[in-house]
């Protein structure tokens, strides 16, 4: 592949599609080609040419996302200067700041959009050599990724240089995982320590993700754990040693499925005494004043087996009613027919500051996730956050109660979002830019069917204001707990 910058003429005939740089031209003739009147050897040039296009895109739109991060809206926040707020709580990241801005309008959750935004603004500030190859078509977005977080582990701003420009000679030909491994050959080359580092930083960053719905069947998750390797070798090494030992004395079950049963009876047992035991028997931490349970919204007519409606597992999704019969035998099932159905009787004015236990469990239930358009944070990890804040005169009750994710409630205090509860059940939110969303009622159980027959919870809401869709089906903001923490606000 010949690619150069200046090199940016129209192509002549489809032949010259190869050597066109990506630019207005070859956009242009992208658009005015016709693959039906092509053989293939030149089909395989105009789909490269494509992907060398949607790269060079990526870097334009790069500029426009640090063009954004450095405007005032985004740059600053009273948490920078305001020597109030306990800065303990909150380092102001403009990368967050326009991350979230750019989640709802792109319906990418907000960790995926802060992440983005945070990468077009290392790209552009401080690794040239890298976004020109990505504005020339050289590398994918994904390769760009890679080269920049590997070199970040370098200090010596020399050697990064240095590192940097190999690859990118390299990168264009290779994958993304061939270019991983020669990364790592390369920094352990360059430095030897970096290794060490690297584990020790991976070390630190051990973490237990939450479930993720299997895309095809209902009721289906998995779950990762990433952290150092000998760790989860002593997980799999026991767990298997049990199951063996179970099928050895008859149990009909398979390896596969006696190793999942022995890990979550571990969650199930815990669930069911209060206490996770281990070396440490350590007391199972409250969630909103409640203990922790698997929570599940089931219609009445469901629990009894009269029909079969689908019931919901609180900050997952839709379960079979099926599945949501057999959590309901355990005895830590809570939750069940004790939800209000209308929010009205649980409004609170000015008494209390604080939500009561009857508000909160209303709060949840309604609001499985942070209400936040793009977020899908379970409710029970959130804040719960008042609309219209306190100090401003505002009230605690269903109308003005609801729950967001640390992230969501830091952007709507420090950074300029704001929410609104609407009449019909749903938020409508206006960004620091002044775009909108709309957030329909989310459509749980019992209450869907008791309060509000008309609404359900449609995937996409295209608002009246921008025509802006929103979308409330991705993955989980996970980021900090905010029962780790009490909330800053
Ligand atoms: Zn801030
Ligand atoms: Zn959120």
């Amino acid at each position: 592949m010949s690619t150069s910058a200046s090199d940016s003429q129209p192509p002549s005939g489809t032949r010259g599609l190869a050597a066109t740089a990506p630019g207005p031209a070859l956009g242009l003739a992208l658009e005015e080609c016709q693959p039906r009147q092509l053989d293939d050897y030149d089909v395989v040039d105009a789909i490269v040419a494509c992907q060398r296009q949607m790269a060079h895109l990526q870097a334009v739109q790069a500029r426009m996302v640090q063009e954004l991060s450095g405007r005032e809206n985004y740059a600053f926040c009273v948490a920078c200067e305001d020597t109030e707020v306990d800065n303990a709580f909150h380092t102001h990241d403009r990368a967050d700041a326009v991350g979230q801005e750019l989640s709802p309008a792109l319906t990418w959750t907000p960790n995926e959009a802060k992440n983005h935004a945070g990468l077009a603004i290392e790209l552009v500030e401080e690794h040239r050599s890298v976004l020109r190859a990505l504005e020339q078509g050289r590398i994918s977005w994904n390769k760009a990724r890679i080269i920049v977080r590997g070199v970040s582990w370098l200090h010596d701003a020399w050697l990064q240089a240095e590192v940097e420009d190999r690859l990118l000679e390299d990168a264009p030909g290779m994958t993304e995982r061939q270019l991983h491994r020669r990364l790592n050959r390369m920094l352990s080359e360059a430095d030897p320590d970096t290794a060490r580092k690297r584990r020790a930083e991976g070390r630190k960053k051990r973490r237990v993700c939450p479930p993720v719905p299997d895309d095809d069947v209902t009721g289906i998750a998995s779950m990762t754990l990433v952290g150092p390797a000998e760790d989860l070798a002593a997980l799999y090494t026991a767990v298997d040693a049990g199951a063996r030992a179970l099928r050895a004395a008859g149990d009909s079950r398979n390896l596969d499925q006696l190793r999942f049963d022995l890990l979550c009876q571990i969650g199930w047992n815990a669930l069911a005494t209060g206490v996770l035991a281990g070396p440490e028997q350590v007391r199972l931490a409250n969630r909103h004043g409640r203990p922790a349970t698997v929570n599940v919204t089931v219609p009445i007519t469901t629990l009894l087996g009269l029909d079969d409606q689908p019931c919901q597992l609180a900050g997952y999704g839709p379960i079979p009613a099926e599945a949501a019969r057999r959590i309901a035998e355990d005895a830590v099932l809570r939750r069940l027919l004790t939800d209000p159905v209308d929010g009205r009787l649980l409004e609170y004015g000015r008494t209390t500051y604080s939500p009561p236990r009857a508000l909160k469990d209303f709060v949840l239930a309604r609001d499985s996730r942070c209400v936040f358009p793009t977020c899908d944070t379970p409710s029970d990890v959130c804040d719960i956050d008042h609309g219209i804040p306190w100090e401003d005169g505002g009230t605690t009750g269903a109308s003005n109660n609801h729950p967001l994710s640390r992230g969501c409630h830091v952007a709507k205090t420090l950074h300029g979002w704001s929410i609104e509860h609407l009449d019909w059940g749903g938020y409508r939110w206006r960004s620091p830019a002044g775009h909108t969303y709309t957030v329909p009622p989310e459509a749980v159980g019992p209450i869907r069917h008791l309060a509000r027959p008309e609404h359900r919870r449609p995937r996409t809401d295209p608002d009246p204001d921008t025509g802006h869709q929103t979308d409330t089906g991705t993955d989980a903001d996970t980021g900090t707990d905010p029962d780790s923490d009490p909330p800053p606000f």
